[in-house]
Order: structure tokens, then sequence, then C-alpha cells
């Protein structure tokens, strides 16, 4: 996978089990959300109830399915996982629902991405705690109403605005994950490194936040890679100077900017003039598929502010120039 990307690969999923905090007091950052959280667990909690539906919405690796294994080991629950892609048709909701323990979490990532009949099914599960099961075809079929357990459904999603109205109200609690600000990664990168035996020192980790896309995933890859530079090319210790130029070999700038960013930025500057260009033109200029300059490369850019989406086309920001060390075009007055 990308280096700088935010969903995870192979690698990531091993060591993020390792990384994982295992309480909210332990989870960094995202103050206001963990202050709701630990209130509606503890209430529920000291009701003896199971706790209400959490809905979490944000960025990749932004940290959703470590909360949901945090709610769940808050409420000494057990938990299923599973996604909504994984979900095709309303009986593979049912064979889930129908096997959960009384108070269990269920936690379905991409949740947008269920199929219809599923939601549907999931709206009486979610409400009254039951599933109509069909059994049969076309005038025949019948509805077997069948009980399940109370549980606790944990949703995540990229955006909750994606989400049908009637679903999204059926959560009792909807937490925004924000991005994280680079003094909060480096607490992230602090605590990851000492639970990989690393020496890293306070610039050392200050470089690799910096780089990181306000993103903790991304933070913890960077300092394994930085980690590997340092055990081959140092004495193993993680310096600004170390991380600085490890971060250089895998083409991650100062910003956090990789290869690609950079290929696009340079020629919406160089070839467009900063633009307006039309995406497919920029694409090809960069030798890449329109999908992926605007799902990948496009949306950290317009984040960091060195590119705006405009009606007429890609236009680049001043910050971009300076971020790339050229002076744009004199305007022409009049
Ligand atoms: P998401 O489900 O939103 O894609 P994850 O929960 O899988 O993100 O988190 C990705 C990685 O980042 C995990 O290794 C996790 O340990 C780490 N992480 C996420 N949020 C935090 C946090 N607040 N504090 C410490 N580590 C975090």
């Amino acid at each position: 996978g990308r280096i700088v990307g935010a969903s995870a690969d192979g690698e990531d999923q091993a060591v993020e089990a390792a990384l994982r905090p295992k309480s909210l007091g332990e989870f960094v950052g995202q103050e206001r959300v963990r202050e709701q959280l630990d209130l509606v667990l503890t209430a529920a909690r000291a009701r003896g109830a199971t706790a209400d539906h959490v809905l979490l919405s944000g960025a990749p690796g932004l940290g959703k399915t470590t909360l949901s294994m945090i709610i769940a080991a808050e409420m000494q629950a057990p938990i299923r996982i599973t996604s909504g892609p994984a979900i095709q048709h309303a009986g593979d909701l049912a064979a889930i629902l129908s096997s959960l323990h009384e108070g269990e979490v269920l936690f379905l990532d991409e949740i947008h991405r269920m199929s219809r009949p599923a939601e549907e099914m999931l709206y009486m599960a979610m409400e009254d705690f039951r599933v109509d099961v069909i059994v049969g075809k076309g005038p025949g079929a019948t509805a077997i109403p069948l009980e399940l357990p109370p549980f606790t459904l944990v949703g995540a999603t990229t955006r909750a605005g994606l989400l049908p109205p009637p679903l999204r109200d059926r959560f009792g609690f909807t937490a925004h994950m924000e991005f994280y600000d680079p003094a909060e990664l480096e607490r992230v990168i602090h605590r990851s490194a000492q639970l990989l035996d690393l020496e890293i020192e306070t610039a050392g980790a200050a470089e690799i936040a910096g780089r990181s896309r306000g993103t903790p995933r991304i933070a913890n890859r960077l300092l394994r890679r930085v980690r590997d530079y340092a055990q081959v090319k140092a004495d193993g210790v993680i310096t600004r100077e170390v991380a600085g130029a490890a971060l250089r070999v895998y083409e991650v700038d100062d910003r956090g900017l990789d290869r690609l960013d950079r290929a696009v930025l340079q020629a919406l500057l160089k070839l467009f003039g900063g633009g307006p260009v039309g995406l497919s033109t920029l694409a090809v200029a960069v030798g890449e598929e329109r999908e992926t300059v605007e799902e990948v490369a496009e949306p950290f850019l317009v984040r960091e502010g060195l590119l705006a989406r405009t009606p007429r086309g890609r236009v680049a920001t001043p910050a971009a120039w300076a971020h790339l060390g050229l002076t744009p075009p004199q305007q022409t007055p009049g």
C-alpha cells in the first residue's frame, strides 16, 4: 500500500493489534468524544443496561475500530466485527444478529455500504431487538419474528451524511472524529515507540508527527519505516535527523505529501500555470487514472489548502507555489 495512505494494509493489521489503546484513558486526543462516551458508558453500567447504539464518523485511520473495542472492554462485553460490504443479503445480517450474546458489541464498519434490505432489517433490530426472518419465496413466503438479545451496535462511516436519516436517527449517540493535531500525534508516536521498545527523541517524534496527515494509523506506519532506517543506517536511536533522512528515502515531505501528491501539484503549477485545469487533463499529465488523482491525491491537497476544486477546474493556491518553492506568474493588470 501507499505509505501515506490512510486505510489499513496487511502489515498494519498485524501491528495495529499490538498498538491499540485498550481503554478510554489510553486513547489519545478526541477529548470531547472521550468525555461524552465515558458518560454514556458509565451511565449504562450504573443502570446495569446495555449501552445505547453508537455511530462513529470520521476518516480512515482515526481510531473508529479502536474505540469500538474500547466500548466493548469498558462494558466488559464481547465484540463482533464485520462491515457493510461483507453483508450482501439480509440473511447474512440475520445470521449475525441471531448469534449475538446479551450485551455484545457489534461493530459494523462502513455501515453506509450495506445493502438496502439488510439496512431495513437493521432498523427493527436496533429499535425493537427483533428481526423478521423471511422463509420461502414468492406468495408462499412467511415472516418469522425472531427476538434478539439486547446488543450495542457501533456503526462506523467516513461521513455521517452518507447514512439514510432513518438509520442515523436510531443511534443514541453520534461522535464525529476529527483529524489529530501534531501534539496529539506526537503522543501517539511516543506511546507506540514505547510499546515497540524503540528509543526516540522528542524532536524525532515531532518530525514524524508533522508528516502524518493528522492520522494515527499513518503516524504508526511512518514510525515503523523510520525504525527500519534507524536500525540499518544509524545506531537505532530515532533523532530528528534520522527521522528526516528516513522519510526522504520514502519520499514523504515535511508536510506529509508523497510523490503522487507532489506530481499533481507540480503538473498543475508548471504545465498549467496554477490552473484552472480539468481533472482529466491533470490526470493525463501525471500519467494516472482520473479516479486516482481525485480520490487518492486531491482530498489531502484540498484539506491542506494547496489545491481548490472550482467549477472551472482545479486551481493551485498561493500556498502550493510556496510549498514547491516556485514563483507564481505575474498577473497582467486590467
Ligand atoms: P479506523 O477504524 O478509524 O480506520 P483504527 O481504530 O483501526 O482506525 O486505528 C488505526 C491505528 O491507529 C491503530 O493502530 C490504533 O492503535 C491507532 N490509533 C487510532 N486512534 C488512536 C488514538 N486516539 N490513540 C492512540 N492510537 C490510536
